[in-house]
């Protein structure tokens, strides 16, 4: 099946070829993002594979629709920038790959915490220029701290494991307990207790309206003093510019983020030559306890081949009239619809939302 790749980097053309090693799908691979602009590229195409950062709201998917595109497969687990109702409406599949490697993002959250917690990001920065003074750099052990995990799905539960080996207390929020958690010692709490009792706040959740700014003033002033706040989930579930004010007011001691509300004008670029135009994130890289990285907590080996292997089995079952694994516009997963598909004209309004 013909293929227009979105967002391509040359990892991903990389891992996608070595995945499609019999040739069954024919790749086009586009650096450009998926949005209205861009859409017009997939013409043609019955089928697009985008990432995190690209355009899939109901106009753009009406464009694609138009085009002739019929199935969208997410390199990625998150699929909070997609609009499903649309997709529904247009009869577009939607799949993505939901669990390619959690233990890349929970292991990068670790280190993400010792990271703060140890200052190593400042050590290492220091020894590089020659200066072995330790002034600035004293530490907190994490053992023995109450880490509140919100979400507790595959990511947050290996991240619950891995805490309590280094000999953390864990508490966690969640809509569901999860009983493997429950049975090691986890102890579920509600959320504003979970965030009065954590020296360390971890962020596990997908981005929804009710988890959108779930990380806001309000619920900063319910923080212990000095917390350290940590998200590798969706940069929408922080309001930056009130954690910015929790770090100059000393509330928040220190914060970690991989995923920013905004990143997807500046992530997977080098701006290394450029004004970063966006103040908020420019305020962000000022702060000596703050580390950020651009949404590569997947960004492992294991994580890359295991995308491109569940996003190639996505295709193909799509391919050939199957449900695919990674399917999640559920009400696809009735029988496919055999009469014609509504042309452009013929879609209800809410489609184009
Ligand atoms: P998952 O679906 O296994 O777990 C999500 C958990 O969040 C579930 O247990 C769910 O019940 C819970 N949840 C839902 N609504 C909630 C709410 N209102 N309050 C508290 N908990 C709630 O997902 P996962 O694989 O563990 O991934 C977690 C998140 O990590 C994803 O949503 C994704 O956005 C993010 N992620 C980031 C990267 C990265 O590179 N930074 C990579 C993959 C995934």
């Amino acid at each position: 099946m013909k293929v227009a790749v979105f967002s391509t980097k040359p990892y991903d053309k990389e891992f996608l070829l070595l995945a499609n090693y019999d040739h069954r799908h024919e790749f086009q691979f586009f650096e450009a993002r998926m949005s209205e602009q861009t859409a017009r590229l997939a013409e043609g195409f019955p089928a697009i594979c985008t990432f995190v950062n690209d355009q899939l709201d109901g106009e753009v998917l009406l464009k694609l629709f138009g085009g002739g595109t019929r199935m969208i497969a997410l390199r990625c687990a998150g699929f909070n920038h997609v609009d499903l109702a649309a997709a529904e409406q247009l009869v577009m599949t939607v799949a993505r790959v939901p669990d390619y490697s959690p233990n890349s993002i929970s292991e990068f959250t670790i280190g993400m915490i010792l990271t703060l917690s140890r200052k190593l990001h400042r050590s290492f920065n220091r020894t590089r220029e020659g200066n072995f003074s330790l002034d600035g750099l004293i530490g907190h052990d994490i053992s023995r701290k109450t880490v509140g995990l919100i979400g507790t799905g595959k990511i947050g539960a290996l991240t619950a494991f891995a805490l309590q080996g280094f000999g953390c207390r864990v508490i966690a929020n969640d809509v569901y307990e999860n009983r493997e958690l429950t049975d090691r010692g986890v102890a579920y709490v509600s959320r504003e207790q979970l965030l009065g009792e954590s020296d360390i706040i971890s962020l596990h959740c997908p981005l929804m309206p009710d988890t959108h700014h779930l990380i806001n003033a309000d619920t900063i002033a319910l923080m212990k003093q000095g917390v350290m706040i940590v998200n590798t989930s969706r940069g929408g579930l922080i309001n930056t510019e009130d954690v910015i004010a929790g770090l100059k007011s000393g509330k928040i001691g220190s914060v970690a983020i991989d995923v920013y509300e905004e990143e997807g004008d500046v992530f997977y670029e080098d701006y290394s030559n450029k004004v970063i135009q966006d103040d908020i994130l420019a305020r962000l890289l000022t702060f000596p306890n703050v580390v950020l990285s651009s949404h590569a907590a997947f960004f492992t080996v294991d994580a890359l081949q295991e995308i491109a292997r569940q996003t190639i089995e996505n295709l193909t079952a799509f391919e050939q009239g199957e449900q695919p694994g990674g399917l999640i516009n559920y009400q696809l997963s009735r029988p496919r619809q055999k009469e014609p598909l509504k042309t452009e004209h013929q879609l209800p309004e809410t489609a184009t939302k």
